[in-house]
């Protein structure tokens, strides 16, 4: 069937490079490009696991996407990169190391992975003259202007200091010694890296900064599809807790906010930056959800309301802790205190508005994550219980 673009064009079929594709936003991504359009994806991973449903041979889609399973950090030479993106029209990079707990414990491999890895990319996008949509991240403003004056000020309220607006806000980060900021000062340096070679080069390019987008296949719960000693982020560590029956633990006090999205629809924002370039080439924008804002407290508090209803056992089984970021993340570790998007750029460009709310949106990624870990929760208890009493294993700290 026909498709047309905001302005009323045909959309052609594009050959679409998906660096990280595998990844969470790459999953969503590609699912939409291989169910509702006729692209074609060429998916560039270290991992193919939450892509794994999208290649299977003799789905109709299959002749329109291929996986390589590439680390772009280890292509000497870019030998598989630059065929790939040479054999594109349009590359989108979601590659990059994003988690929290890496920046301040691996920042040498943040700083490389949002930064270092990408300027290839930049460079083969240039001199094959490829339209580049990059993934930034709002971490990019840092904390707000708000954060430095005293809690009960009356400045506190006005929307000018903490709204983050794309060509207005300053990016604030913390001292050097909080590494936290290596991912987000990392991430300004390509989009600096990225505009200055537009500039210069002609580069066709939009920046796309997404504000805590959550949705089913976000992260891993420790221990069982991811490592035990690692840390995802806060969906994935509240989601694997309530599993698991142990409180859900509050860095700091759970105090910092955040506006939180639902993956399905920020990827219609994907789908409209990549399918209305003219609309969207030179510019960066804000993709979040501003309705959604809480803080992290009260994302744990509905998450307990949410999962008790759904599993119907009594709220008050379920409980937080607070905990401090020193001893969750280790020294280095800072926050950003508000991200709330002004949303003024997409929807004038692109008519873009989320209406999910956040209740709606954790019963999906409850439901679904009920559904994906129940039997492996099962197995492990099962193997505990034959070692521990129930008191022990349930009421234990991890
Ligand atoms: P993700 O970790 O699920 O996806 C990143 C993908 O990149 C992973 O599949 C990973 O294997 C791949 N990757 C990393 N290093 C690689 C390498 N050297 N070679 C090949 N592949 C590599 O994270 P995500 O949430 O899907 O994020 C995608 C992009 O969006 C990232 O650039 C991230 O910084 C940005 N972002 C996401 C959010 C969000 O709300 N999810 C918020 C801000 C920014
Ligand atoms: N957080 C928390 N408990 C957890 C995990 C995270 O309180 O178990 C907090 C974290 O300190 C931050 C917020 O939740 O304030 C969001 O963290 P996330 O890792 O999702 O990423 P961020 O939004 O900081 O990029």
């Amino acid at each position: 069937m026909e498709r047309f673009n905001l302005d009323g064009e045909k959309i052609k079929p594009l050959t679409i490079c998906l660096i990280g594709g595998g990844g969470f936003i790459g999953s969503h991504l590609c699912e939409k490009l291989l169910y509702k359009t006729q692209h074609t994806a060429i998916i560039i991973d270290i991992s193919s696991t939450k892509i794994k449903h999208l290649l299977r041979p003799y789905s109709c889609w299959f002749g329109r996407v291929q996986f390589h399973e590439i680390n772009v950090k280890r292509d000497t030479l870019h030998r598989h990169l630059e065929p790939l993106i040479a054999a594109s029209d349009l590359v989108i990079n979601l590659a990059a190391i994003c988690t929290p707990a890496n920046y301040n414990t691996r920042p040498l491999d943040t700083i490389k992975s949002n930064s270092v890895d990408a300027i290839p990319v930049v460079e083969f996008c240039i001199k094959y003259k490829k339209r580049l949509i990059h993934f930034s991240s709002c971490e990019v403003y840092g904390k707000t202007i708000g954060s430095f004056l005293p809690k009960d000020h009356a400045l506190q309220n006005v929307s000018e200091l903490y709204l983050l607006k794309e060509y207005d806000s300053p990016c604030i980060f913390g001292s050097i010694d909080k590494q936290r900021w290596t991912y987000a000062c990392a991430k300004q340096m390509i989009e600096r890296l990225i505009y200055a070679q537009s500039a210069l080069h002609s580069l066709e390019f939009t920046i796309v900064r997404p504000f805590n987008w959550i949705g089913p296949r976000m992260d891993f719960i420790r221990g069982i599809d991811g490592p035990r000693e690692a840390v995802p982020r806060v969906l994935a560590c509240f989601t694997g807790n309530l599993l698991r029956g142990k409180p859900l633990k509050l860095v700091d006090g759970g105090q910092s906010q955040r506006s939180f999205c639902y993956i399905k629809e920020a990827i219609e924002a994907v789908l409209l930056i990549i399918e209305n370039p003219a609309r969207a080439n030179g510019k960066i924008f804000n993709v979040g959800n501003p309705e959604n804002d809480v803080t992290i407290k009260q994302l744990a508090e509905l998450m307990i309301e949410v999962y008790a209803d759904v599993t119907k056992q009594p709220a008050s089984k379920f409980t937080t802790i607070d905990v401090s970021s020193n001893n969750f993340y280790g020294p280095g570790y800072d926050d950003s205190d508000k991200r709330i998007p002004d949303m003024t750029i997409i929807n004038r460009e692109l008519g873009w508005k989320p209406a999910m709310r956040l209740r709606t949106i954790l019963k999906l990624c409850l439901d679904h994550a009920i559904n994906e870990y129940k039997s492996a929760i099962k197995n492990e208890c099962d193997s505990l219980l034959e070692f521990h009493t129930g008191y022990e294993y349930f009421s234990g700290s991890e």
